[in-house]
Formats: structure tokens, sequence, C-alpha cells
């Protein structure tokens, strides 16, 4: 679903990408750890393209992200991604947040769109607050609607990047068990993540960036048993 081929990024003199090669199937679960400035959101934004890239290539649900006449639109349709923040509309309900994609991106009529909010709503566990400003929500029920925007969208290829890293421990639980849900039913989801205990139980593929390179990659056994002592330390740490 995802193939990633000696991808280069620069931001002026700082070469923040340094030959990325990475593959992810479909159904499969990634998680990038790393250390801050690693480079992992840079990574996931190239994916997505909200980032271009300097060389290399990069293959997205069948989308070719350099070529010249990529349907920029379809990738975004393919691609779902939630940030930390959660970028929800303050002045729009949560039901209407989440109609908002499948209307304007999908040209979906109305009453189509809401039955598909209500049944987003329900995945993630906030059926009851369709009516409900962002405001009146908690941080984690914040998280969990920009994620039932995201699925409102039927992406193939979900990316998170640290979305639970701004919650309580008790809220980032339950936008976490939201997530497991969704990749046990197949989802292919790209992580940045902090969780390691969640990266331990959820991940197929644990790929550790250093200095803007894949440093080490594997199952999750690797957190267990880390051969380089960048990884060892950052394990070590904890962070
Ligand atoms: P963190 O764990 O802190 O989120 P990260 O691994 O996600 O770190 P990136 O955000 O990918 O790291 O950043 C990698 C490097 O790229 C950093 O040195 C950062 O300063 C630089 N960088 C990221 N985005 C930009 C940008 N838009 N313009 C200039 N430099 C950038
Ligand atoms: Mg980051």
């Amino acid at each position: 679903v995802v193939e990633l081929q000696g991808v280069h990024k620069r931001f002026g003199s700082n070469t923040v990408l340094r030959g990325v090669s990475f593959q992810v199937a479909r159904g499969e679960v990634v998680a990038i750890i790393g250390k801050s400035g690693s480079g992992k959101s840079t990574a996931l934004r190239c994916i997505n393209r909200l980032e271009q890239i300097d060389a290399g290539q990069i293959s997205v649900c069948g989308h070719a992200l350099h070529a010249a006449g990529l349907d920029l639109r379809g990738l975004r349709r393919d691609v779902g991604i939630v940030f930390q923040g959660y970028n929800l509309f303050p002045h729009l309900t949560v039901l209407q947040n989440i109609t908002l994609g499948p209307t304007a991106v999908k040209r979906m009529p109305a009453d189509q769109a809401q039955t598909l909010a209500q049944q987003v709503l329900a995945r993630v566990g906030l059926a009851d607050k369709a009516g409900a400003y962002p405001e009146q929500l908690s941080g984690g029920q914040q998280q969990r609607v920009a994620i039932a925007r995201s699925l409102a969208l039927q992406p193939q290829l979900m990316l998170f990047d640290e979305v639970t890293s701004a919650l309580d421990p008790e809220l980032t639980g339950e936008v976490l068990k939201v997530m497991e849900q969704m990749a046990s039913e197949g989802m292919t989801m790209i992580l940045v993540t902090h969780e390691m205990a969640f990266a331990r139980r959820v991940a197929d593929q644990v790929i550790f960036m250093h200095q803007g390179q894949v440093w080490e990659q594997g199952g999750p056994e690797i957190l267990d048993a880390p051969v380089t002592p960048e990884l060892r330390s950052f394990v070590g740490t904890g962070l």
C-alpha cells in the first residue's frame, strides 16, 4: 500500500530525511518511533504529500507522488491523517464537523452523510455527542471526533502523528482503544507514537528513526532486544 524508496527531504540547508526506505502492506500497523527531531513527522507528512521530497520515490495507495499527473485530491481521499491538535471547527457541531468532508469532498447527499457520521461516531464511542460543540468535549473525545471525521472519508490508509501526546493518561487510553479497534478491523495504519506499550501490542512493524534515517526496523520484539546502541538508549529512557 505504501512504499518509500531512498527518500530525501531538506528544509533549506537542513537535511531532515536521508534516504528513508520502508514498505507497508495492506492491513499492517506500523509504529514510527524515535527522538525529537529525528524526522518522524516529516516522513509522515511526505506520505500525504503535505511536504514534497527532494529525492527518492514514494508510492501510496497506487498514487506515485512524484508523477507529474498526480491526483492530489484522490490521494487525500485515500489517506486520512490525524495530528496532535484536533483542528475541529469550533462553530460547528460534532455531526457537522464530520459531514463536512463527505459532502464537500465526495459530494455525498446530506442525509447520507449524516447516516455515515452517526456510524463513524458510534465506532469511536461517541454516538451520543453528535449535537455537541467541540468545546463541550474532553480532549480525548475531541481527538476521537477527529478520528471519526477521517473515517467518514473512508480512507484506505490512516496516518496518526502523536495523537495522544497532549492528553492526560486516562484520556489517552480511550483514544488508543479506538485505534486498536481500527487496527483489528484491518485498517492500514502508520502511527508516530511515544506509547511503547501500545506499539508493542498493536504494531506489526516498528521503525526506529534516528537522524533522518531508518536506524532499526522489525517486529515489536526489536523494542525488547535492540541491536543498535541508539535504540537501546531510546528504549531505556522511555522517551
Ligand atoms: P518530534 O518528536 O519532536 O515531533 P520529529 O521526529 O517529528 O520530532 P520532525 O518534525 O520531522 O521531527 O522534524 C525533523 C527536523 O526537521 C527538525 O530539525 C525540524 O526542525 C525540521 N523541520 C520540520 N519541519 C520543518 C519546516 N516546515 N521548516 C523547516 N524545518 C522543519
Ligand atoms: Mg513530530
